[in-house]
């Protein structure tokens, strides 16, 4: 895997497989890699020429100080994931390398009520800084094919619809949460459990089985004060959980099958914040 810091190197290289109409697929990450990150590598490798992914930490999409310096650093481990899943290119970029006017320079997307509801409400300019930063990144690697995880479900929506606006001609594949043996969905987060948290934060999961049935009997209020009722016994502290529609992510209020909603839940195990989702064929 050839590694590179900064984007003029990059492009170097990738200029030759753009002429050689290689489809180049890109991945972006915030590094800490795990299996969930090597799933995204793979489907990238089985539907692309070449693969990128890129580490890179982006300080304008965290608005907590405090959860950016905590953020996991792990560059010798990162290297190894990468190369057992024979990924092409590993961009590390420096903050001036992703942002070369500053990184108060902002274009400002148009993201309406992605950004207002769910993450949105709850981490202000949050999806601001995912689309500032996928844009640039974009720009610079100019990739096929992007791949993402479904995991983040609302932060596909957002940059599905930056693309969108921004007729970038990038073919964004949506990819399958990877999950821990009891159901957690895999996180860079998850390091910073405690051992007893670790094993409450399972009941996410549970929770979101549970919906699937519950969604059958019961209206989507009484569904909402059921799971945050099953999670907040666990031990941990919801902050929102919502079933929505899968394109506007606007509340359900009635369900009738066939039709598909999506369960979002954000939750705090003391003071590490998880998210996760399930599609739901009602
Ligand atoms: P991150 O490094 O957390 O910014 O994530 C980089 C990419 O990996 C994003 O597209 C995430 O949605 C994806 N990702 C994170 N966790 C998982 C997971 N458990 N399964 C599949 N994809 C994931």
């Amino acid at each position: 895997m050839k590694i590179f810091r900064t984007a003029e190197e990059l492009n170097n290289v990738l200029q030759d497989h753009r002429s050689n109409g290689d489809r180049i697929g890109f991945v972006p990450t915030m590094g800490a890699l795990h299996s969930g990150h090597a799933s995204l590598i793979e489907e990238a490798k089985s539907k692309c020429d070449r693969v990128v992914c890129s580490i890179f930490v982006n300080p304008t999409q965290f608005n907590d100080p405090g959860d950016l310096e905590k953020y996991p650093r792990r560059p010798e481990q990162d290297i190894s994931v990468l190369e057992a899943h024979e990924c092409d290119f590993l961009f590390y970029p420096s903050v001036e390398d992703v942002y070369p006017e500053g990184m108060d320079y902002r274009l400002d997307f148009e993201l309406g009520y992605l950004d207002e509801t769910m993450e949105g409400k709850f981490r202000p300019g949050h999806f601001q800084g995912v689309a500032q930063v996928v844009y640039q990144l974009l720009s610079i690697v100019e990739p096929t094919h992007l791949f993402m995880g479904m995991k983040d479900f609302q932060q596909l929506a957002v940059v599905d619809k930056m693309i969108r606006d921004m007729e970038l001609p990038v073919k964004l594949i949506p990819c399958d949460t990877v999950r821990e043996p009891d159901g957690l969905a895999m996180s860079s987060r998850n390091l910073r459990l405690s051992r007893e948290m670790r094993a409450s934060a399972s009941v996410l999961y549970e929770t979101l089985q549970m919906v699937k049935i519950w969604v059958l009997k019961f209206n989507p209020e009484q569904v909402t004060q059921m799971a945050i009722e099953k999670i907040r016994q666990k031990g941990l502290k919801p902050e929102y959980f919502e079933l929505v529609d899968p394109q506007t992510l606007l509340p359900i209020h009635k369900v009738h099958p066939p039709m598909v909603v999506v369960a979002c839940v954000a939750a705090y195990a003391d003071e590490v914040r998880l998210i996760d989702n399930m599609v739901i064929k009602a």
